[in-house]
């Protein structure tokens, strides 16, 4: 399994991280992909994935819910820090740049910076561009938005991730050759994502967790973890009619294909 969605610099994971990581490889996780939200956390990602080269791989980005006041500064610090990683003398380096990440459209709590976000997503838009990275898009009470941005850069490609749209909207995203991040708001009660991905075909699903957020049924509530996506892929396998090891199999190799085949 390849998590293409944790946040491991968060605070809650620094006192034992050693063994958490040890977990996570015993249970089955090969791979880690963190995300940056903000210009101080880039440099916690970085720190942490340089740590653990081969096994955490960095996203660099400006989270939408962090698109304040000071967004334009924010922004050119994270540049800085995305050239810098993908200078031609840094490209062999272990924890090399694997997406940017996570960016994209909130409208859920607050309004106030709706045009920033939407300038700031699409600067970041034109980073992946140039530097040929896939994206990792946040999108919540925006998805009209979040999808013209999307279409403008057609040449970019990346995850929804936590997705949880409508099965319209899946198969919009799947049709741009977006691929749909799947977590633990799937294994939920009265949550309808199951049913929407019907028809919806494997090969554009990843797995995810969103750790240290979104911890699936029975862990719903705790500390997330990677190697709890198995509660995940079993879900998917009762969408999908097959097997848990051929939805661990087909979402890995996406996830390869995505941000690692090129
Ligand atoms: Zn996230």
């Amino acid at each position: 399994m390849i998590d293409t969605h944790c946040h491991i610099d968060d605070p809650q994971y620094a006192e034992d991280l050693e063994t958490f990581l040890a977990e996570q490889k015993l249970g089955g996780v090969e791979a880690m992909f963190v995300p940056g939200v903000d210009a101080t956390s880039v440099i916690d990602v970085l720190r942490v994935c340089d740590t653990y080269p081969n096994y955490l791989y960095p996203a660099l980005g400006l989270h939408p819910e962090n698109v304040k006041e000071d967004w334009q500064n924010q922004l050119a610090m994270i540049k800085a820090v995305v050239d810098q990683r993908c200078a031609t003398s840094n490209l062999n380096a272990a924890s090399r740049l694997i997406a940017i990440g996570e960016i994209g459209l909130d409208y859920h709590w607050d309004v106030t910076f709706k045009n920033e976000q939407q300038s700031a997503m699409c600067e970041q838009m034109r980073w992946a561009q140039y530097y040929d990275l896939p994206v990792m898009i946040h999108s919540r009470d925006a998805i009209e938005d979040t999808l013209t941005i999307l279409r403008e850069f057609h040449s970019v490609k990346g995850v929804m991730h936590c997705f949880s749209g409508s099965h319209e909207v899946a198969q919009q995203v799947v049709k741009m050759g977006y691929y749909l991040g799947i977590g633990g708001v799937i294994t939920f009660k009265n949550c309808k994502l199951a049913d929407n991905l019907i028809g919806i075909p494997l090969e554009r699903l990843v797995l995810e967790t969103d750790a240290p957020y979104m911890a699936p049924v029975p862990y719903r509530g705790k500390r997330n973890e990677s190697r709890w996506m198995l509660y995940v892929a079993e879900r998917l396998a009762q969408v999908y009619e097959c097997s848990t090891e051929h939805i661990i199999e087909v979402t890995t190799a996406n996830a390869k294909e995505l941000f690692i085949g090129k």
